[in-house]
């Protein structure tokens, strides 16, 4: 891999890495069974969205 040239002063450094935080994904809960899920998506564990049933959910056993 390439080395870089010259050291990043502290400011330089910082300053990159202004943009570098983690954000966490918005979260919802869903209407129908309570459970958070994304907006604007159907519910992984009801396969409800606005209150209609879209996907039949996997049974999981
Ligand atoms: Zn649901």
């Amino acid at each position: 891999m390439a080395t870089p040239k010259k050291r990043k002063s502290l400011t330089r450094r910082k300053r990159s890495r202004a943009h570098d935080k983690i954000v966490l994904p918005n979260i919802v809960k869903c209407e129908n069974c309570q459970s958070y899920k994304l907006p604007h998506k159907i519910c992984k564990t009801c396969g409800h969205y606005k209150g209609k049933l879209i996907i039949q959910p996997k049974v999981v056993d």
